[in-house]
């Protein structure tokens, strides 16, 4: 048998996409479960048990072979289903840490390389959204999970480690982001630049509320977060909260 060239190499990765029935404040059209086929297939992000969602996942395979159930971080609309659909083709379920409904055969760590049959996916720890969030390369592709979303900002749990994850992507050369919610990003350095620039201005704008007077985070919400729907503000408390860290921990405030 002949080797095969790097090109019908790329033409072997195939990715789709289970939107799972999971829509909401929080969720958007809902979890995006990936399946990448690059000689087996690699599920990521199972999801939540919704036994539908699971029956979508596993019509979706079909008969081909499942090499490994990934998790980008161990949120409820994303895990819960790993453990059990992993046990289910008796493969490993992996992801950076255990969590509540979650615990990794194995824990992954930053810059590891995952061999699949065809290609190689490298795991990037992105720290920011969830402190055990990770990002998965393939080629130029990236599942970004809750890093970066389609179609609007994320929540955040940690500002200063959420930025530095941003530069991060911002130095790589990316095609594609694959993201945990909303639809595929096709340019993604406009996409990543904009969420820098956005968590940069909210930050002056908690800033400048705290300035004028603002003494609790509800308070700062209220005037940051104004035009946006108050079903999204407990969301935005947390980030909020996040960037109050950051400055204090900068002096500013
Ligand atoms: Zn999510």
């Amino acid at each position: 048998m002949r080797s095969r060239s790097p090109s019908e190499e790329r033409n072997l990765v195939k990715i789709e996409k289970v939107l799972a029935p999971n829509p909401g404040p929080f969720t958007g059209p809902g979890t995006n479960t990936w399946l990448l086929d690059s000689g087996g297939v690699v599920i990521i992000d199972p999801g939540p048990i919704i036994s539908t969602h699971r029956a979508a996942i596993e019509a979706t395979v079909g008969d081909r072979k499942v090499l490994l159930v990934l998790v980008t971080h161990t949120h409820p609309d994303h895990a819960p289903m790993a453990n059990p659909l992993a046990r289910h083709y008796e493969v490993a379920a992996l992801g950076h840490r255990p969590g509540p409904e979650f615990v990794p055969d194995r824990v992954l760590t930053d810059g590891e390389i995952i061999e699949l049959g065809n290609d190689r996916l490298v795991v990037i720890h992105t720290p920011g959204h969830s402190d055990d969030h990770l990002c998965f390369l393939i080629e130029r592709v990236l599942f970004s999970g809750d890093h970066i979303i389609g179609g609007t900002s994320v929540m955040i749990e940690d500002a200063k480690a959420y930025m530095t994850s941003l530069n991060r992507l911002q130095r790589m050369d990316l095609a594609r982001l694959l993201p945990g919610h909303g639809p595929e990003i096709e340019e993604p350095e406009a996409v990543i630049d904009w969420y820098v620039a956005h968590r940069r201005q909210r930050e002056e704008e908690i800033l400048a509320a705290v300035l004028a007077g603002a003494t609790t985070v509800e308070e700062v919400v209220k005037v940051v977060y104004r035009e946006v729907d108050p079903a999204l503000h407990p969301l935005a408390a947390r980030s909020v909260q996040a960037h109050m860290e950051k400055l204090a921990s900068e002096g500013r405030i």
